[in-house]
């Protein structure tokens, strides 16, 4: 395997607390300068990665390789300071004592051109004129600039973020996402950070990984795991998914929506995944679907067909030409996922 454009690769990684096992052979990788995503419901091992890649925790197998410096595998472990790994924590973690430039440079010791570096930082996360301010002044948005700017200010090879956003309230997270999705391109950083929350997973990361039960299932870019899940579990999990039984024979199949086109071929009983989304609906009284709830949001609907014994949930648009009670033609738009069925 090609590991040099590798910022962290981790492999056969294996964690376990009390007799659980919280990380099964995990095998995790992140290119240099991208912007990973650890996803997946409370529980399933994000943290103990992300704290294990840290230092924070130790490793009963595998290796962990930092750039080409090994840092961790079940017999020795580079300590988290030698690491070169910026961290910013969910609730921030700033020193109350400390104002916000002596927070931003704590990391930096005696080094020259120490108060230059806090500038620059100040500046690149939009802090200028708030460097005597105490952490207790300022609001959570700008709380979580003041972190990030210290784990960035000794210009670490990784920066680690354990739910960076989930204190901020909604209206408010979307904005600091973004403007720290700017800053992390702006310098180059390599990232990785844990959410369970998959639209910030999707809308902020190159690299989304989804993990359950202490086991990656899958790591790819957002497109490509939202439209070409290898799992139902994935699919299931991110996103919202119709899952229907179908037949397939080569790259077609047949199942309650008519003859369908696959993405791959295959053979045999199948379970198709149909994104709400991706079915067009036509008013039409000869059509096989009848329209029984729908949740209109302005932007776009939800809509619950019955196709014969099946339930499924459509999205459009909004549309005045849609109502319960309607009955409507359905096709699908482009080839559709199918998962062998056991
Ligand atoms: P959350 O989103 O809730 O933080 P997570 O996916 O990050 O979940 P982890 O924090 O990695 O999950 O925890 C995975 C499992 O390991 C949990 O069952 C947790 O209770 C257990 N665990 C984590 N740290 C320890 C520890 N130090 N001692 C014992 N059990 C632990």
């Amino acid at each position: 395997m090609h590991t040099a454009n590798l910022a962290i690769n981790c492999r056969g990684v294996s964690k376990t607390f009390n007799a659980t096992t919280v990380l099964d052979q995990v095998d995790f990788q992140l290119p240099q300068g991208s912007l990973g995503a650890l996803l997946g419901p409370s529980g399933c091992g994000k943290t103990t990665l992300l704290r294990l890649i840290a230092g924070f925790e130790t490793l009963d197998q595998g290796q962990i390789w930092l750039g080409e410096r090994e840092i961790a595998n079940s017999k020795s472990q580079v300590p988290p300071e030698q690491r070169q790994i910026g961290m910013v924590f969910q609730e921030y973690a700033l020193f109350p004592h400390l104002t916000v430039g002596q927070n931003i440079g704590y990391g930096l010791g005696r080094q020259a051109n120490k108060q230059q570096r806090i500038d620059e930082l100040l500046e690149l996360v939009g802090l200028e004129g708030l460097a005597q301010r105490m952490p207790h002044e300022l609001s959570g948005g700008q709380q979580q600039r003041v972190a990030l700017a210290r784990a960035l200010a000794p210009k670490p090879q990784l920066l680690l973020l354990d739910e960076p956003f989930s204190n901020l309230d909604a209206g408010l997270r979307d904005q600091v996402r973004t403007a720290t999705k700017q800053i992390l391109r702006q310098v180059g950083a390599t990232a990785l950070f844990v959410t369970h929350d998959q639209e910030e997973a999707l809308s902020l990361a190159d690299q989304v990984t989804v993990m359950l039960g202490g086991k990656v299932l899958q790591s790819a870019s957002p497109h490509e795991l939202y439209l070409r899940p290898t799992s139902q579990a994935v699919a299931q999990f991110v996103g919202e998914a119709n899952f229907l039984p179908g037949v397939a024979r080569e790259n077609r199949v047949e199942c309650a929506l008519g003859q369908l086109l696959l993405t791959k071929p295959m053979h045999g009983p199948v379970t198709l995944m149909i994104r709400p989304e991706a079915l067009n609906l036509v008013p039409d009284p000869r059509g096989r679907g009848q329209i029984l709830g729908q949740r209109f949001y302005g932007h776009d609907q939800l809509l619950d067909l019955q196709i014969g014994d099946l339930m499924i949930a459509a999205r459009t648009g909004p549309r005045l030409d849609l109502a319960p009670k309607m009955q409507v033609s359905v096709s699908v738009q482009g080839p559709v996922v199918a998962f062998q069925s056991i």
